[in-house]
């Protein structure tokens, strides 16, 4: 446990909506004493304060559509190397096209900060829409009604499942199951990620 904690993890997850990105992000954060960056956090926090991104990003996220590659890039290029850089961190709903994923590699060799691990959680789509539905009665989120719900899973599928190939590819894909009471799922991915050395 000493020595986990006294590495710097740099991790992505890469999953569906409702696939729990954003609970087990935030608990592995915490493990690894890095912190956070949620995309979709981020982007309605834009949103709420009504900046120049945020009214741009607006519709796109209400319709369940990627908001524009460069927007995005920027957002989280600006958090993890801007005035502050992070030597760590866990990014949850980011990269979702192969222009980030491969944007965002070509900095990370070119910093020297690659991803060590990127996370797949794997939920069957009928309990992802289950989910969503639920989460959508209780949390407000302007898109978690069933059409736009469906157009984020085709929207996945479409761009963003093709980056599992990409990661796969470089070594760097932890493939996890993402069912069952969220302890267990945390409990997983600290499982999966202990054979992965990182400095
Ligand atoms: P979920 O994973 O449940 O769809 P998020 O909070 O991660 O929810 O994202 C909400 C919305 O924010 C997405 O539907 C999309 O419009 C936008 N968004 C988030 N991350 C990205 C990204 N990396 N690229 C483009 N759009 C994004």
């Amino acid at each position: 446990m000493g020595g986990r904690l006294a590495r710097m993890l740099r991790a992505l997850l890469l999953a569906p909506p409702g696939a729990g990105k954003g609970t087990q992000g935030e608990r592995l954060a915490e493990l690894y004493r890095v912190p956070h960056l949620a995309t979709g956090d981020l982007l309605r926090r834009h949103v709420a304060g009504s900046t120049p991104q945020g009214r741009l990003a607006k519709d796109y996220m209400d319709r369940g559509e990627l908001v524009p590659d460069r927007l995005v890039i920027d957002m989280i290029l600006d958090r993890i190397a801007g005035e502050a850089p992070l030597s760590g961190f866990v990014l949850d709903g980011f990269p979702r096209t192969l222009t980030q994923a491969r944007q965002s590699y070509d900095w990370g060799r070119a910093k020297g900060r690659t991803f060590h691990a990127v996370i797949s959680l794997q939920v069957p789509e009928d309990e992802l829409v289950r989910r969503l539905l639920e989460r959508g009665r209780s949390s407000g989120r302007s898109d978690d009604n069933e059409h736009t719900i469906r157009t984020r899973l085709r929207v996945y599928a479409e761009h963003t499942e093709p980056l599992l190939d990409f990661y796969r590819g470089r070594d760097i894909l932890v493939e996890v199951d993402g069912t069952g009471p969220v302890p267990d799922v945390t409990a997983r991915i600290g499982d999966a990620l202990l054979p992965l050395a990182f400095p």
